[in-house]
């Protein structure tokens, strides 16, 4: 379909229904009531994040029979334009996007999503012993704050990132080494700074994966770092961490970033059934069963598009092999909470602010800005140790926690929101945290390779798979097309 009549289809879809206000599903009519009677698809897709839906319309424009079973009753997944306090909407989910996440420009473009730029003028704050350092907004990090030890290690991860086998870590000399070890601990062994521990713990670890550094791996983070590029921009340090040419130069504005799954979603149309979630799948000879709350379908191929965190919750019959259920009991979902204030007027940047802000105070220790028409936000980011207690707070709680953050870093000026939103990831049944799931030391070295390794008719995609930008819209999307590629060469074969 040409990107004119899809637009066309996406603005159909919101005069219909205001679908992107609420981040729902496509008009109701179009979703199937059962599972069909005799029918079976070529391949059947779980879940309708930004994976699955690539998946889909690959499969789709090359001609096949394809269904995607989705558990919610709306598409977009990790990617969620929410409702606020008084009736608007924000992005409770992704937004920004940056250079070599091309993929994601594509798609922005073809269903009419405009990429705004991050607003990059002022100071950044970076609270440091209880005291703010301004800095300017371009540079990642306050010059030399954590001193040499800070430029030692990014001038390590950025050598190892040069020729590193990105998206396949296990292949890396020093693979098993790396995932012996949790990043805490390879940050311990280079510096015992404080600044500089929390520099590189904090602000390049847990504020980029919302789960604390001892947690996850050394060679899960080194991945991290490797996979900010593409085949022909190895990642950087910078890449990952900078808003100047880095991973939130820009953002997806108008409708916001489920502009574009539920521009995709719309679409694929009846082909995607809401509120089915997948409980569990069998084979039966040649032959995919997929038993969902909403019926049993039955497919040459599964494509399972979920975190790996998520998809153990499925069962499988025959049992998926030993590295595989090793894998994905070894990664965890990160703990993230989004809480966005709306002013009418950007007061930060008229006292030389950017809006951009690392703190040493809690709940929210990271925040960005952004604007949408005369309204301007401040994204404020929940650090994953306090999310995990928020997660069982009142709403009146969380709300109350977060805009007194916002009030310890940038004074009184900032209670007085007009309007705001939220989203507690935690508590999302279908995601449960976000926004990527980190592996723990150990599963990598060892079982990496079940990560996108098919069994028996059964793909894997979800921007944990990506070989690029894991964790993110665009590895969401690579990995779905992925999928859909070694699906295409298996049934056309
Ligand atoms: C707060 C937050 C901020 C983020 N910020 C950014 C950002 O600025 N830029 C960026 O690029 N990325 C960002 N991300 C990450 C980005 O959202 C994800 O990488 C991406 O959306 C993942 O897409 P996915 O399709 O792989 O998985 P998901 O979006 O998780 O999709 C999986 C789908 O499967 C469904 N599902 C789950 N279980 C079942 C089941 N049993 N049966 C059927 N369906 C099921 C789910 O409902 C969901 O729709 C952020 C994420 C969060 C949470």
């Amino acid at each position: 379909m040409p990107g004119t009549r899809r637009r066309a289809v996406l603005k159909s879809t919101l005069a219909a229904g205001g679908a992107l206000t609420i981040g729902g599903a496509p008009a109701a009519g179009t979703t199937p009531a059962v599972a069909d009677g005799d029918r079976t698809d070529d391949v059947v897709v779980i879940g309708a994040g930004l994976a699955g839906l690539a998946a889909a319309r690959r499969l789709a424009d090359a001609g096949h029979a394809v269904r995607v079973v989705e558990a919610r009753e709306r598409a977009g997944g990790r990617v969620w334009t929410v409702p606020t306090r008084h009736g608007s909407t924000v992005d409770g989910g992704a937004q920004f996007v940056g250079p070599t996440q091309t993929r994601m420009y594509a798609l922005a473009a073809e269903f009419g999503v405009p990429v705004l730029p991050t607003h990059r003028q002022g100071d950044s704050i970076f609270w440091y012993g209880g005291d703010p350092i301004r800095y300017a907004v371009d540079s990642p990090l306050p010059p030399g704050l954590g001193g040499a030890a800070v430029d030692r290690a990014i001038a390590e991860i950025d050598a190892l990132a040069r020729d590193f086998p990105v998206g396949e870590p296990w292949r890396h000399p020093l693979a098993a080494e790396l995932d012996a070890i949790s990043y805490a601990r390879w940050i311990a062994r280079r510096t015992s700074d404080a600044a500089a521990r929390l520099v590189l713990g904090r602000v390049s670890g847990s504020a980029v994966v919302s789960a604390p550094p001892g947690e996850f791996s050394a060679l899960y983070m080194m991945n991290y770092y490797a996979a900010a590029g593409d085949a022909d921009h190895p990642g950087t340090y910078e890449r990952l961490m900078a808003t100047r040419g880095g991973a939130q130069e820009s953002f997806l504005g108008g409708p916001g970033a489920a502009g574009i799954p539920l521009g995709m979603a719309a679409a694929l149309g009846a082909r995607i059934v809401y509120g089915a979630p997948v409980r569990h799948v069998s084979r039966h000879g040649r032959l995919l069963h997929i038993h969902s709350d909403r019926g049993t379908y039955r497919a040459r191929r599964v494509i399972v598009a979920l975190s790996p965190a998520i998809s153990s919750r499925i069962g499988f019959s025959p049992a998926l092999p030993h590295s595989r259920r090793q894998l994905a009991a070894g990664f965890r979902m990160g703990s993230i909470g989004k809480f966005v204030a709306v002013y009418d007027r950007p007061w930060w940047r008229e006292q030389g602010l950017s809006g951009q802000l690392v703190g040493d105070g809690r709940p929210i220790d990271c925040v960005y800005e952004s604007y949408h028409g005369d309204r301007y936000v401040l994204l404020g980011f929940v650090r994953p140790e306090d999310m995990r207690r928020l997660d069982r707070v009142s709403e009146r709680q969380f709300v109350a926690e977060c805009r007194q953050s916002f009030v310890s870093y940038f004074g009184a000026r900032a209670a007085r929101m007009a309007d705001y939103g939220f989203v507690r990831w935690g508590k999302e049944e279908w995601s449960r945290g976000g926004p990527v799931a980190v592996s723990a030391p150990g599963i990598l070295s060892r079982h990496g390779r079940a990560l996108r390794e098919p069994v028996g008719g059964v793909h894997w995609a979800g921007t944990e798979t990506s070989d690029h930008w894991p964790g993110y819209m665009e590895g969401a999307v690579r990995s779905g097309e992925r999928a859909a590629a070694e699906v295409l060469e298996e049934i056309t074969r």
